[in-house]
């Protein structure tokens, strides 16, 4: 084992020529035991000076650096072979001197291993930093996300290393799904879906044989399979179209050796009305959505609640009881339709039944029909869709400018909306009325009477009956006004009186027995239906 100094100190001056280890045939290291320590360092003295230009940035063989730096190391390595013993381990062994270089080995190595627990890799600074921005880039380049059909990603435009196919295998059918549309037609739906022309008018005639094509409402589905063309011009033949033209019935069109043929499905329907029941609680309204009710039906239940008792009547532990019209197909389907019945139980009140009755629809109890008094049924409904802003009383007139009678009450309409009479009556007047503009007075009888003002376009003349929620007029602002509003009063006995204020009563006329018998029995069977809430989806 060669010791710590050596002839490595110099290696740089040996020419290229030179190997390492061999100069002039004498070998460096182990096995030249006759030659020693003192005589090593000789013999890499004697090699010196080079003959050839040397190799390295600092020394060139005629620099005076480069000579005297030779020079140098060769001194210190002839000291250095005088100055310290420097023993082969594989000579003299067993001998003190033999000891001592094991000793002074074993204590640099020692020594080496003492830095050892701290020598740990260095650090540094990865190649590139990826931030947030960078790591996104990576991500909407990757290829994985396609294989899953991905929507993002980044789109490239086609370079030269994309190359379009001249061909590609075309599916043998698809199945697609269509709606037909507002203002739409059936061939046209199918052909946006792809049928060819001969076969969409095919269909339109085989369906307008099985139910008027008007029939068909907008938003219904159909489901289209289409089958492998013969060349790629053609469109492709529609194999099948399965639709659903009204809620109890089913069409199937297939293509049966050349031609369609239509197959009819009956879909049985099962006409139970739906009954829905349960505790008030904070809120009517979500308690009986909560319950299953359809939105429809609950607005047509408060409605109907509404004219019967005050609101503030109904306590959190009281029973609101429904039923609505409702079809239940065979397929699942469902629909809800009006609301049927309304009531309500209350804890040591009489229940409230109220059932859509008679030819206007309206709510009725079995007390409205056999009671022939006087009944109050509520204010009067607002005679145009506006936002109330004037009300009944004194004050200062917006053109006349001082403090004055306000006869009636103000709606804020835009201009040519209609106004409807509020309740059934005749037209006492329909003309040009001084500050009213134009005007139409109704008499309702009984000394009750309402006036509209203001009118762009009156819809009625003199003498003429109308009945509640007809159109008399359209809003305008002719007259005393100052922008398009519906000036409305109500007379009682020719004097007015707050609208507001104003609670309707009717003298009812005595119903003949046979209808109470069939409103008592259609009440029976509307209260026999079991409850059970709306599951699954209403069309
Ligand atoms: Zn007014």
């Amino acid at each position: 084992m060669p010791a710590p100094v050596s002839g490595k100190v110099c290696d740089r001056v040996l020419g290229p020529r030179e190997e390492l280890g061999q100069i002039g045939g004498v070998t460096f290291g182990r096995g030249r035991r006759d030659v020693a320590p003192v005589r090593r360092a000789a013999i890499i003295r004697q090699i010196e000076p080079p003959a050839q230009p040397l190799p390295g940035v600092h020394a060139r063989p005629d620099s005076l650096l480069a000579r005297h730096w030779h020079i140098g190391c060769s001194q210190i390595e002839a000291w250095a072979a005088k100055r310290f013993q420097v023993p082969d381990l594989a000579e003299h062994v067993g001998s003190a001197q033999w000891f001592r270089a094991l000793g002074a080995l074993i204590g640099m190595i020692a020594f080496s291993l003492m830095f050892w627990p701290t020598f740990a890799p260095l650090e540094a600074a990865p190649v590139i930093s990826l931030d947030e921005a960078a790591q996104s880039e990576f991500r909407a380049q990757w290829i994985r996300p396609f294989a899953g059909g991905a929507t993002h990603g980044r789109h490239f435009a086609a370079s030269d290393a994309i190359l379009r196919l001249s061909s590609a295998p075309e599916r043998p059918t698809i199945q697609l799904s269509a709606t037909i549309g507002e203002n739409d037609t059936l061939s046209q739906m199918l052909q946006r879906a792809g049928v060819g022309t001969s076969d969409a008018g095919r269909v339109a005639a085989l369906v307008a044989n099985a139910v008027p094509l008007s029939d068909i409402l907008p938003g219904t589905r159909f489901s289209i399979s289409l089958g492998a063309r013969s060349s790629p011009s053609d469109p492709r033949p529609l194999t099948t179209i399965e639709f659903r033209p009204r809620f109890d019935l089913g069409l199937v069109i297939t293509r049966q050796g050349g031609g369609l043929a239509l197959s009819r499905k009956a879909i049985a329907v099962d006409v139970t009305p739906l009954r829905v029941q349960g505790l008030v609680g904070s809120s009517l309204y979500r308690s009986a959505r909560s319950a299953g009710a359809p939105p429809s039906a609950v607005q047509d239940y408060l409605h109907a609640i509404d004219q019967a008792i005050p609101f503030e009547d109904i306590g959190p532990n009281d029973t609101f009881d429904l039923v609505v019209s409702y079809k239940h197909a065979a397929d699942g389907e469902g629909e809800a339709g009006n609301l049927l019945y309304a009531g309500i139980l209350r804890a040591g009140q009489p229940p409230i039944h109220l059932m859509r009755w008679g030819p206007d629809g309206g709510f009725t109890s079995l007390a409205d029909l056999t009671d022939t008094g006087q009944t109050e049924t509520g204010l009067f409904g607002a005679p145009v869709a506006g936002r109330l802003t004037s009300g009944y009383g004194m004050r200062r007139h917006p053109i006349l400018g001082y403090v004055r009678m306000h006869s009636g009450i103000d709606y804020a309409a835009s201009w040519g909306s209609p106004i409807y009479a509020v309740t059934n009556g005749r037209v006492q007047f329909a003309g040009w009325h001084g500050g009213h503009g134009n005007y139409v007075r109704l008499d309702h009888g009984g000394g009750i009477g309402t006036g509209y003002g203001h009118m762009s376009r009156i819809a009625v003349a003199p003498g003429m009956t109308v009945h509640r929620g007809q159109i008399i007029g359209y809003v305008g602002s002719t007259g005393l006004s100052t922008g398009a509003h519906l000036h409305y009063e109500v007379y009682r006995g020719g004097q007015t009186v707050d609208p507001m204020s104003v609670r309707l009563v009717q003298r009812r006329q005595a119903v003949a027995p046979s209808q109470v018998a069939a409103f008592k029995a259609r009440l029976q069977a509307l209260l026999a239906v079991r409850p059970g809430a709306l599951l699954g989806s209403a069309r």
